[in-house]
């Protein structure tokens, strides 16, 4: 689901007095589900006419996350996980006091999936009987790893394939790489995985140079941290990346897809792209298209086992059929 289209899902919701107490959003956090996050809560908290208006002091607080009435849990530093402590007296006593402004009260929990045991059971036990007004958002882009009692607790929105990722620098290079895929052929297909790796050879630098900053920021954790532990995390941090490139491939694969079955285009991802979609549809069978969103995930697949990533690419985008005429 979009980030747009998920908060229209909530408004509604909300205008029908119907949000539940716990909702999971599933996606970056960092990106699209701390996004989301934010425009609930300005939702919430807005003191404006139209809400959100996104510039009253509630929704400047709630952006700046020093909204009184919002506590944000983040994994630790040192541990990076959420702390049974964390959970008992920070955000519960929190959430217990009377609401400040006399409205809404949240816990916001980033990389949810991070609570040890003995903290997501704790906060399990106000998850099933929270005070009236209460809203938690749990984000995860690993929601595998959360308890399964919390996962049904809480409403999910996925918004992990969405098509925001616009505020990343390589966004429109990668589109206009599937747009000029070059001529079908394994030699062209080389030179296309060539240049993605080459785009991914740069996400992972940003990886390195955003965990590095990090670090940079903790001295104490910087004296204490191995070069392992220093290389996992640099590799954790460029996985989740690359997972948005395919994420994005998918997302144009399937407007390729939505245009080939004559789907509504109201519901694609990259309107921009719309006239050179439409032409080249034309060209696709249904199995062609459907093949393609097979492709992506083939790349997802062996890239997770480890797979040289530019064999796996020219592999898969050799099979791409990209309705060139
Ligand atoms: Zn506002």
């Amino acid at each position: 689901m979009r980030v747009d289209e998920a908060f229209t899902f909530i408004k509604n919701a909300h205008a029908k007095n119907r949000l539940t107490s716990g909702l999971l959003i599933i996606g970056d956090v960092r990106g699209d589900a701390a996004l989301l996050s934010t425009k609930i809560l300005q939702l919430l908290f807005c003191t404006d006419m139209v809400k959100p208006c996104g510039s009253c002091t509630a929704c400047q607080q709630v952006e700046n996350k020093t909204a009184f009435d919002v506590t944000w849990i983040v994994p630790e530093k040192r541990s990076r996980q959420i702390s049974i402590s964390q959970i008992r007296e920070r955000l519960i006593p929190a959430i217990m006091q009377t609401s400040l402004q006399g409205g809404w009260k949240s816990g916001v929990i980033i990389a949810a999936d991070r609570m040890h045991q003995a903290a997501a059971n704790c906060f399990l036990k106000t998850l099933e009987e929270p005070p009236q007004q209460t809203i938690f958002l749990l984000l995860s882009d690993s929601p595998q790893n959360l308890l399964p009692t919390i996962i049904s607790r809480c409403q999910r929105i996925d918004v992990s394939n969405a098509s925001t990722h616009s505020q990343v620098w390589w966004h429109n290079e990668l589109l206009e790489m599937l747009a000029d895929p070059g001529p079908a052929g394994p030699v062209s297909a080389m030179g296309l995985a060539a240049r993605i790796s080459a785009l991914l050879a740069e996400v992972k630098k940003e990886a390195q140079k955003s965990v590095m900053a990090e670090y940079s920021e903790d001295e104490e954790a910087a004296i204490n941290v191995s070069t392992d532990e220093l290389d996992a995390r640099i590799e954790a941090r460029f996985r989740e990346s690359r997972q948005t490139v395919l994420n994005t491939m998918q997302c144009w694969y399937r407007d390729l897809l939505a245009f080939t079955v004559g789907a509504d285009s109201k519901t694609i991802h990259y309107p921009q792209y719309t006239e050179l979609m439409q032409a080249r549809a034309q060209n696709l069978t249904l199995a062609q298209a459907l093949a393609n969103i097979d492709a992506v995930d083939g790349i997802k697949r062996q890239l997770e086992c480890n797979m040289s990533e530019p064999y796996v690419l020219s592999y898969w985008l050799d099979r791409v059929s990209n309705g060139l005429p």
